[in-house]
């Protein structure tokens, strides 16, 4: 099942529905909400724009979880999932446009498989982990590599607003540890890896972080990205695709 956010006008409020082949279903209630029921009300899928199919109160990342992106840095793999947050600020939708910020002369991205959560999560043990996840989108970890390596840490690196292209819908029924994984820049393949090259698995890192802090439905868990990272510019189309889910198409401006 493929959940999307929409609107049907600029003026209307988001709704949340069910895409089937070429239109979309109203959802009686939000799918956080554990109902996934559809209503007789449907729009044809052209005449509908697509949000980010979620309203996450925080993104969790997790630097450095593909074998060969940590070696394309210099870095050591971590004992330990790396943890960072992205503001909810940083969120757009699917055909967005990333907006590159003065203070970086470098700005990169970086194609995600993301983790979507369903319900609330705490102290989940790694068996019980899959109950937790609603399902799995693409996401774009957009990165400032400039303001990264001079800041010790990733807060303003990772946070400015339009950084977390999210989308464009959450496909429920997909088994996640063998997926093809691409980021696709103006038509060339830059990144090609798959999600079997993670270090630590979806169900270990939504288990890992629940022992740190409370997930939230809707909350997202960016899960990391393999190696082939490289520097957007204004013009690019930037495409993440991930097998069995889809494409999350962005455009950059300065
Ligand atoms: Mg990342």
């Amino acid at each position: 099942m493929r959940i999307v956010r929409f609107k049907t006008g600029e003026d209307k409020p988001p709704l949340y529905g069910i895409q089937s082949e070429d239109h979309v279903t109203v959802m009686v209630a939000s799918p956080f909400e554990g109902i996934i029921v559809g209503t007789s009300e449907k729009y044809p899928l052209d005449q509908v724009r697509l949000l980010c199919p979620t309203v996450p109160t925080k993104i969790v990342a997790v630097g450095l979880n593909y074998r060969d992106h940590a070696r394309e840095l210099n870095m050591e793999v971590p004992q330990e999932p790396l943890l960072f947050l992205k503001p909810p600020s940083s969120v757009v939708g699917p055909g967005d446009v990333i907006k590159l910020p003065e203070m970086s002369q470098q700005v990169d991205y970086e194609a995600e498989l993301a983790i979507v959560i369903g319900q609330r999560a705490k102290d989940v043990p790694v068996e019980n982990a899959d109950a937790y996840i609603l399902g799995y989108t693409c996401l774009n970890d957009v990165t400032a590599r400039d303001l990264q390596r001079k800041d010790v840490q990733f807060t303003r690196s990772k946070g400015f607003d339009t950084f977390c292209p999210i989308g464009p819908w959450i496909e429920t029924e997909i088994e996640p540890s063998d997926l093809e994984i691409r980021c696709i820049l103006n038509g060339e393949v830059r990144q090609d890896s798959r999600t079997s090259q993670l270090i630590h698995s979806p169900q270990s890192l939504l288990s890992f972080i629940s022992r740190i802090m409370t997930l939230e439905p809707g909350d997202v868990i960016a899960t990391g990205t393999p190696k082939g990272i490289g520097q957007l510019a204004p013009g690019d189309e930037v495409v993440v695709s991930i097998g069995g889910i889809g494409e999350l198409i962005n455009t950059v401006e300065r």
